[in-house]
């Protein structure tokens, strides 16, 4: 598969591990193969050694305390997709390609592919995330995920990825995202959407259409501006018209983005734009207007959202949703699904 020039490494710790990175020079990770193995299989990767990580138990850890969640890099999608105390992560491991890959793929491979399309990298930027990476020469470090993505490109391969830490959910999180086939295909256009109640805060982060996944800021502080947070209650109609206000921010944002991903016959850059919008707003009537309905539970565990200050939305009456384009067809997650369909996640 490597042709006879690699030679295999099974380190047992961090330490050893990284000491391994360092002598080696042009070396893979192999954690769980999902990415790595097909491009040995074709031969785009030809790297001198290969460090599986198997046996590094430290990096499977995951651990809550107060204000946050660490979960080690070996950690797969399967255990992140059952962990109660961070439903919009297990929501967003849930709608990643199929039970194998989810029993295979890990928290560290998604960083060290960092694919512009990877569901996870789309809700860690969201939720604001900090990388944890190890080496023999700088030794263990901490950077916020944006600066770890932008590295990417030109970062040497001696670092491995050890952790993430992820703040602990302190309001609705929804995840959606719209492509071809789940288990076969990445996804388009993928939307992660975090409330943070007590700071007022609401997070948008859109996977597909840059780079790297891009945070709508603009969009982000007329939704917080929007909101009465120490008021509880709902006015949906309400609602349904300050979605439609922040898609229309975010499929702007979307246009504005530097370093926009290649078009290809079936995504073009209008429709990224336009798709990014459509699940932006989707995702904030969800966490906002729409309750809990499909799951049957209340959202934030019985608490009630808060409502809007001011329906202070755009758009007039009788205005159809997205200047009357068709809207993306989403339906629930948890099996494979066929050709434009979608994607949802949602926890709280
Ligand atoms: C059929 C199929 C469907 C897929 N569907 C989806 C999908 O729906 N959504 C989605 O987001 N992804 C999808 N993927 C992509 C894939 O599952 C993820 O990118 C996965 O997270 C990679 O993790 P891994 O453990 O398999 O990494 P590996 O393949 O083992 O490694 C990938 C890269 O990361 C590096 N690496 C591994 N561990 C570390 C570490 N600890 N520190 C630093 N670098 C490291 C390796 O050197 C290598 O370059 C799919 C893949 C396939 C094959």
């Amino acid at each position: 598969m490597t042709g006879t020039r690699a030679a295999l490494h099974r380190p047992g710790t961090v330490g050893e591990t990284v000491r391994i990175l360092a002598e080696a020079g042009d070396a893979e990770l192999l954690a769980g193969g999902t990415d790595l193995v097909p491009a040995l299989r074709a031969g785009t990767r030809r790297p001198r050694a290969i460090v599986a990580l198997r046996r590094v138990l430290e990096l499977r850890a995951r651990g809550a305390c107060a204000q946050a969640l660490t979960i080690g890099a070996g950690v797969t999608y399967a255990e992140l997709a059952d962990w109660a105390c961070a439903p919009g992560l297990a929501a967003t491991a849930r709608a990643v390609g199929s039970a194998q890959i989810r029993n295979a793929g890990t928290v560290g491979g998604a960083l060290g592919s960092a694919n512009p399309r990877g569901d996870l990298l789309t809700f860690l930027t969201a939720a604001g995330t900090d990388v944890l990476t190890c080496s023999a020469r700088r030794g263990p470090r901490t950077a916020p995920l944006d600066d770890f993505l932008a590295g990417a490109p030109g970062r040497g391969r001696g670092e491995l990825v050890t952790a993430i830490r992820v703040p602990r959910p302190r309001g609705p999180q929804v995840f959606l995202k719209i492509g071809g086939r789940q288990a076969a295909y990445p996804a388009l256009v993928s939307c992660a959407l975090v409330v943070d109640r007590a700071g007022g805060r609401v997070s948008c982060a859109i996977g597909g259409v840059a780079s790297t996944p891009l945070r709508a800021s603009e969009a982000e502080s007329f939704a917080a501006a929007e909101i009465d947070w120490t008021s509880p209650g709902r006015d949906e109609a309400a609602w349904a018209s300050v979605a439609r206000r922040f898609g229309a921010l975010v499929a702007d944002a979307a246009r504005a983005a530097p370093a926009q991903l290649p078009e290809g016959p079936r995504d073009p850059a209008a429709y990224r734009w336009h798709a990014a919008g459509v699940l932006a707003g989707r995702a904030l009537a969800r966490c906002f207007a729409g309750g809990d309905q499909e799951h049957g539970a209340p959202a934030e565990g019985g608490a009630r959202m808060p409502h809007l200050r001011s329906s202070g939305g755009d758009q007039g009456h009788g205005e159809s949703a997205e200047g009357g384009a068709r809207m993306p067809h989403l339906r629930s997650s948890g099996g494979d699904q066929g050709p434009g369909e979608s994607t949802e996640g949602r926890g709280r």
